[in-house]
């Protein structure tokens, strides 16, 4: 897609902190972070949201948390606990749609963020 902001973030045609890449995921530093780490992991496929999964993308989506928790312990936030947010449509608050998994800890969360 060649106007979304995360698929240029993966090809490398906008900038991010990113912090781990492989032939299926990207992952970086969210711009606009809710906690001490907040990290979004994106599949490399572009793809909307949760609603246009099929059971293809079983592999990638479940490589998106096995990549989450590395990340949570690179982070250090392993022990002391995190959480795993994917929003979809407007309801549930997404405004990227580009499917990603945040990645958030370093703080003790309320329900359901801050
Ligand atoms: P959503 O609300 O769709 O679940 O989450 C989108 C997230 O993407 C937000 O937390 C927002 O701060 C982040 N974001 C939006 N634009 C950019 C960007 O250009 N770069 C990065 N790194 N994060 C972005
Ligand atoms: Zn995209």
């Amino acid at each position: 897609m060649s106007d979304c902001i995360f698929c240029k973030i993966i090809n490398g045609e906008s900038p991010a902190r990113v912090v781990y890449h492989d032939k299926l995921v990207t992952a970086f530093h969210d711009l606009h972070p809710a906690a001490p780490v907040h990290i979004l992991v994106v599949p490399n496929r572009h793809i909307d949201s949760l609603n246009e999964l099929t059971p293809e993308d079983e592999s990638v989506v479940g490589h998106m948390f096995i990549v989450a928790g590395q990340l949570a312990k690179e982070q250090g936030i392993h022990e002391d606990g995190y959480r795993c947010i994917i929003n979809t449509g407007a309801h549930g608050g997404q405004t990227i749609f580009h499917l990603h998994l945040h990645l958030i800890g370093g703080g003790r969360m309320k329900y359901p963020m801050g």
